[in-house]
């Protein structure tokens, strides 16, 4: 036996000898240095599949006709099918930590489909015959229909495989995403090359380049390998500052051994300490600098995630405020009916007591109607759905068409009630009528409530760059500085207000700030201090 048998041994069957080999020793290399063992594990099995077909396969081309060539041939076929569903374990183990998502149905389908195939591999002829040349020491396989069953088994799992690392690479972020992008593209160029190479190609009687199976997965494993070891723990740019280091540090080695002097040899010898000291802080800062920032892109990722789920919670808020609010208006409108029909004494005369009582029942169903107004109004505003009519008109007219309903109100709590503007002027703005309509009223409400004596004052002027400016300004309990800058915030109320109204529910400004935004206007509040009188105003460009 000995060196009989390979009689057959060509440049191609050695090289792919040597690439199953070097498979092999790739695979445990990434095995012996990855840290995220799973990664390691499923492609040293993939590796070593891949590199026991090599193997066969070569030995099979290195035999001489009739010597032991079905037994390798066999092996080959059965060691071939253990690469598809070796190529699918790696995708789903692929940097999903320590534990590998395995469910005992799948391994069932892997091993059923196995001990299929190796039927298909065993049965005689079904899948292979080989036939000696009778001009050449060369052997022919000639595929058989087993040959569309193992080309739809691999195709099965090659596309599995590439769906599972397509739902990853949308899942990453960072470096990672980009290394699953790189291994998705490499076993789909795999794949593709060695089914032509070595199934479509042979089938049709081409059968020279069964080497290129072997290369390109040579070169696959050397590029996964590569990508699983560099970008867990090291990334593509550190790898780069790693060879460059070492290639001036080798060339500067080298270097030494041509000294001309002692005095050259001393001065080469401290340039390549330097060298060394500057390129191991070089790859260390590099590498910090890599760990940095996947920390900072998972963070990122993370923080994305917990944001959208924010979002969706405050859209579901949003809606629920809503229809609540919705359902509690139906109810209030009968309670406000029927309290004005008995205080008009439609069901018969009241005495004071009760008609004190049922004012009281009036007015505050008539502030849950101004309040659960604001809530859906916040519930539309934070969905994004509160519609804006816009259109042309005089902010002089408005205030004017709201002048009676204010000074009653205004008459009622004790106030005097003045609006000041330019007759000769227009303050002409484009708004949602209704909208700005809802704000100034806010405002005189607001300034009507906090305001025990004195008066309120609307005022609307021309500024100098054109802008529209409307202020009310009252003679009220003022607010400190404080409560200047928050009032404008969801919620948000003075002690001191609380104290003088309690029915308020600080929402109010809340959405008016809102509707000033989406006209591209501003409101802000104004106030010396506590006693001393507010100022609210609202500027609009003019139309
Ligand atoms: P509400 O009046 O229902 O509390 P708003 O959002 O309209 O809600 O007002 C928020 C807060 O701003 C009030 O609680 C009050 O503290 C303050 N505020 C509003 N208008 C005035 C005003 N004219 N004078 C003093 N404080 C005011």
């Amino acid at each position: 036996m000995g060196l009989e048998l390979f009689t057959n041994t060509t440049i191609q069957s050695l090289f792919v000898l040597g690439s199953g080999i070097l498979g092999f020793i790739i695979g445990a290399l990434v095995y012996s240095r990855d840290v995220r063992k799973v990664d390691g594990i499923s492609f040293f099995i993939l590796a070593w599949a891949f590199s026991m077909w090599a193997i066969l396969l070569g030995l099979f081309e290195s035999v001489g006709a009739g010597n032991l060539e079905y037994f390798f041939l066999n092996t080959m076929y059965i060691f071939a099918s253990i690469i598809p569903p070796a190529v699918l374990f790696f995708a789903t183990a692929l940097s999903s930590g320590k534990k590998v998502p395995f469910s005992w149905q799948k391994i069932l389908i892997a091993v059923a489909s196995f001990v299929l195939m190796s039927f298909v591999v065993l049965s005689p002829g079904f899948l292979f015959k080989i036939i000696e040349s009778s001009n050449t020491a060369a052997k022919e396989i000639i595929f058989g229909q087993g040959i569309f069953i193992f080309i739809f088994y691999i195709s099965w799992y090659v596309v599995m495989s590439l769906i599972v690392l397509f739902e990853k690479y949308k899942k990453s972020a960072g470096i990672f995403k980009k290394e699953i992008q790189y291994i998705f593209l490499s076993i789909l160029a795999c794949a593709v090359f060695i089914l032509f190479a070595n199934l479509v190609l042979p089938y049709f009687g081409f059968y020279d380049f069964f080497w290129i199976g072997p290369a390109i997965g040579l070169l696959t494993a050397g590029v996964i390998g590569y990508l699983i070891i560099k970008y867990n723990f090291w990334s593509l740019k550190l790898a780069a500052t790693d060879l460059f280091t070492s290639l001036i540090s080798l060339t500067l080695l080298f270097e030494l051994t041509l000294y001309s002097s002692k005095t050259d040899l001393a001065i080469k010898i401290l340039i390549l300490a330097l060298v060394l000291l500057a390129g191991f802080f070089l790859v260390r800062s590099v590498r910090n600098e890599i760990e940095n920032k996947e920390e900072v892109e998972k963070l990122a990722k993370e923080l994305a995630d917990v944001n959208t789920n924010l979002h969706r919670l405050d859209e579901q808020k949003s809606k629920f405020v809503a229809v609540s609010a919705h359902h509690l208006r139906d109810p209030l409108t009968a309670i406000r009916g029927y309290s004005s029909l008995i205080l008009e004494g439609s069901f018969g005369e009241l005495s004071v007591a009760t008609k004190e009582a049922m004012n009281r029942i009036s007015e505050s169903s008539k502030r849950l109607v101004v309040i659960i107004n604001d809530f859906m109004d916040i519930a539309k505003i934070e969905s994004g759905k509160m519609d804006y009519v816009f259109s042309k008109v005089d902010l002089k007219k408005i205030v004017t068409d709201m002048m009676n309903e204010m000074t009653l109100a205004a008459k009622e709590s004790g106030l005097e009630l003045g609006f000041e503007f330019d007759e000769t002027q227009n303050y002409r703005v484009n708004i949602d009528e209704g909208k700005i309509r809802q704000v100034v009223s806010n405002l005189v409400d607001n300034s009507i409530k906090y305001t025990p004596n004195g008066s309120v004052k609307i005022c609307l002027r021309k500024k100098s760059d054109g802008n529209i400016l409307l202020s009310v300004v009252d003679t009220g309990i003022g607010m400190n500085p404080e409560t200047v800058k928050k009032i404008f915030h969801k919620f948000s109320r003075a002690d001191e207000a609380s104290k003088f109204h309690t029915g308020g529910s600080g929402l109010g400004l809340y959405v008016a700030k809102e509707i000033l935004k989406k006209h591209d206007g501003r409101i802000w509040a104004e106030s010396s201090g506590l006693g001393k009188g507010s100022i609210f105003n609202l500027e609009l460009k003019e139309a």
